[in-house]
Order: C-alpha cells, then sequence, then structure tokens
C-alpha cells in the first residue's frame, strides 16, 4: 500500500466521524500552531481587525492559539476563518512562523468537506461557475458582445488588438487569469501588445482555466486538484518553456504548483519577465520613445499574492520600470503594501468587510496629491477602483500591464 493509498484507507474508517486526517503537507502547517506564542504581534498587524474590529473578526492569534486541534471542532470557527484576506501579514510578522494563510485554507478545506452548509452562500455561487465553466466568473454568453466590450476599451486606452495565438512549442504560454480573461480583457490585450512588441515567442490557452486559487481558497481541495491536472495537461501538451500571468495571485498560485507538481515549465510575473528576460536596457530603450509623454504623478499598490506569496523584488521591478517611464513621477503611500481587502475571496461574501479593509489604502493615498494609481494585478485593481469611484476620488486607477503597454511605441 502507497502514501497515498494508505491515506485513503484511513480517511474512509474516519468519515462516519467526521474527521479527515492531514495529508504530510498539511500537517506541517497545522503544527505549527504548536509554535504561537502568544504574543499578539499579528493581531496588530492584521488589515481586516484594522478595519472592522475585533468583534467582527477575532483575528489571526484566535486562530493560531484558540483552535481546537480536533477538525469536528473547526466548525465553530466558520465565522471567522472565512474573514481572512490571506494576506500573509500575520506570517510576515509572526517571530515563530505561524503560517495562519495556510492554516485558515486547512481549516476551510475541512469545513467544506463536512459542514458545506457553513460555507459562505457567495462561495457556492463560485464553486457552481467553476464546476460548469472551469472559471471563477460567469463567463460572457455571446461572443461577439465580449469582443465589441473589449474593443471598447482598448479604443478608449489607445491600444491595440492583436489576434490571439495559439501553438505548440512555443517559448512562453501567457496565462492572463480568469480576471482578465473574462472582465479586465483590456489587461490580457496590454500584456499581447508587450509581449509582441519585445519579440517573445509565446502562445494562449486553446481553452482557458482557472489556476486553481479559488477552489482552494474557498477549501474546494478536489476541484483545485482537478482544476491544477486539468492545466499542467494543457501546459505539457503545449510544451511550453515558460508560463507568464498578469494577475498576482496567479503569479503565486502557479510558481508553487510547477514546482510541486512538477510542471517543467516555471511561471513569471510579466513584471519579472520583462525585467529579468528582456532586461532593463531594451525597456528603457523602448520606454525612452514613448509615445504618450504627458506628465503624470503615480502612486504604487502592491499585490499581497506578489510581495508576501511570491517575492518583495517583484514590486522593485516595477518602481524601476516606471522610473524608466518619461514624465513619470511616483509617489509612495505609506498604505502602498496594505491588503486592498479584495483577497482570501472575502468580497465574494461579505463585501462589506473587504471595503473596510481598503479605506485606509484610500485614504493614505489621498494625501500623496497622485493623480492615478497602478497596481500589477486585475483584482487589486478592480478593488482600488470601485472603491474610490465609490468614494467620489478623482484619483484614476490602471492596470501596470496597461500603463506600460501604453507607453510603448508602435511597433515599427
Ligand atoms: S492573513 Fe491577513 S487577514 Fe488573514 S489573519 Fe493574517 S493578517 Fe489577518
Ligand atoms: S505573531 Fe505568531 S506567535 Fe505571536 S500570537 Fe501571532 S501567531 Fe502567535
Amino acid at each position: 500500500m502507497d502514501e497515498n493509498e494508505a491515506f485513503e484507507y484511513v480517511k474512509s474508517t474516519l468519515k462516519k466521524e467526521k474527521i479527515t486526517p492531514y495529508h504530510s503537507d498539511e500537517l506541517e502547517i497545522v503544527k505549527s500552531i504548536g509554535a504561537c506564542i502568544n504574543c499578539g504581534l499579528c493581531i496588530n498587524h492584521c488589515p481586516v481587525v484594522a478595519a472592522v474590529g475585533l468583534d467582527r473578526f477575532s483575528g489571526p492569534r484566535s486562530i493560531a492559539v484558540e483552535l481546537s486541534r480536533s477538525p469536528p471542532e473547526f466548525w465553530a470557527t466558520a465565522d471567522k476563518v472565512y474573514l481572512c484576506t490571506g494576506c500573509g501579514t500575520c506570517r510576515e510578522v509572526c517571530p515563530k512562523n505561524v503560517n495562519i494563510p495556510e492554516i485558515v485554507n486547512v481549516v476551510r478545506a475541512n469545513i467544506f468537506e463536512h459542514r458545506p452548509d457553513l460555507v459562505p452562500k457567495g462561495l457556492m455561487i463560485v464553486k457552481e461557475i467553476i464546476e460548469e465553466h472551469n472559471l471563477a466568473f460567469e463567463p460572457w454568453e455571446d461572443k461577439e458582445e465580449k469582443e465589441e466590450s473589449r474593443d471598447m476599451r482598448l479604443e478608449r486606452l489607445g491600444l491595440p488588438y492583436i489576434p490571439d495565438i495559439v501553438k505548440e512549442n512555443a517559448e512562453v504560454l501567457f496565462y492572463p487569469g480568469c480576471q482578465a480573461e473574462e472582465r479586465a480583457q483590456e489587461v490580457r490585450e496590454a500584456a499581447k501588445t508587450i509581449l509582441d512588441f519585445f519579440d517573445v515567442d509565446y502562445t494562449l490557452l486553446d481553452e482557458f482555466s482557472c489556476c486553481s486559487l479559488p477552489s482552494q481558497l474557498m477549501g474546494d481541495a478536489k476541484t483545485a486538484r482537478n482544476l491544477a491536472h486539468l492545466l499542467k495537461g494543457k501546459v505539457k501538451k503545449l510544451g511550453v518553456k515558460k508560463i507568464v500571468t498578469t494577475c498576482a495571485g496567479c503569479t503565486s498560485t502557479l510558481a508553487d504548483l510547477s514546482v510541486r507538481d512538477e510542471w517543467g515549465a516555471p511561471a513569471y510575473h510579466l513584471l519579472e519577465y520583462l525585467v529579468e528576460e528582456i532586461g532593463f536596457e531594451k525597456l528603457a530603450d523602448a520606454l525612452k520613445k514613448t509615445a504618450k509623454p504627458n506628465d503624470v504623478h503615480v502612486s504604487v499598490h502592491d499585490p499581497c499574492h506578489l510581495i508576501r506569496h511570491t517575492s518583495r523584488q517583484v514590486m522593485e521591478h516595477a518602481l524601476n520600470i516606471l522610473r524608466l517611464m518619461p514624465g513619470v513621477r511616483v509617489s509612495e503611500s505609506v498604505a502602498h503594501d496594505n491588503c486592498c481587502g479584495g483577497g482570501g475571496m472575502v468580497s465574494f461574501h461579505s463585501s462589506e468587510v473587504a471595503n473596510s479593509v481598503v479605506k485606509e489604502n484610500m485614504m493614505a493615498l489621498e494625501k500623496t496629491g497622485t493623480e492615478r494609481l497602478v497596481t500589477p494585478c486585475p483584482l487589486c485593481t478592480a478593488q482600488l477602483e470601485s472603491n474610490l469611484f465609490k468614494s467620489g476620488s478623482s484619483i484614476e486607477v490602471d492596470d501596470l500591464t496597461v500603463f506600460i503597454a501604453q507607453r510603448l511605441p508602435k511597433k515599427g
């Protein structure tokens, strides 16, 4: 009997008691609870606690300290674990490296398996969409309407349309992520413009499918595994050497999966790819000839999935690329690396909590006097844009991929 067979056997014997044995990787995460020294540092840094108070969200220490280590008692935590945005700030400040965001995922997976009635309804709606379409958002019903929406966005932004390319054995798979595939189509098209400008040999997927992060975050481990397996098969069939994405969540997920499941193709955020593979010299050369040299004062938002789940270096790359752009002045907001509230699927079921979290970012942003906010993630862009708009702010928001594409000269 191999390790997996043994796991399934033990699992079946415990099913009646609604107990799931931990996988070996989960065991390491759960054991980290034992390292907690109850110092409370994490509470002071949790953006959800700061936004809604301990009465509404009892915070990371509570998850680490009070959580019973017996899975059936996880049900009692259902009111708190779904309000964590998974930003990773608690893990970053914890002196004992307690991995709260991963503990939250393990708990959510147990609740999902044994007490799906406790999973917020908003998440169950997303689950059904994923099951039906392999996408986290309802796809457009009418293909022509989708194309019209894309073309209107491109016209407004002054970006060209480059027809999709799907082919085997390209160097790079460009993977837009669900948000850019179905909603923020301008980000998908802007990335294609950039890749085309630098003559990158790239392909898209023949049929797009989700990276699995939304399923992981809602605790639907089985669907997450299936989606990861499906995508791995597509990557292998295409025979690409690298994966490039413009979404922060997809970057951290694909980077982990490609190592864990041996995809044979490392994943990069487009910013990493531009700096590490194209190089500053070529970038500087192109951006010097910018067709849009108007002076603009920008501020930057750092997506949690890049700085705390991938590497802070990605945002160093972002700043260095912005510094290459003539006429672009960057001011740092004191809340540049605060969670925008859009993570952990919180906005899908408790948007009032997600919108409270982003308020601190907005107040700090107004103090910079900036006219535009840029961020390299279409989900952060949407969360920040809708809240700034609702507040009556004059600050406009751009996905950084769009901002870069707009500042490249026409390909000659
Ligand atoms: S991951 Fe972020 S939101 Fe969740 S408990 Fe930690 S600090 Fe709070
Ligand atoms: S910072 Fe770490 S050690 Fe301190 S209370 Fe939070 S989880 Fe426990």
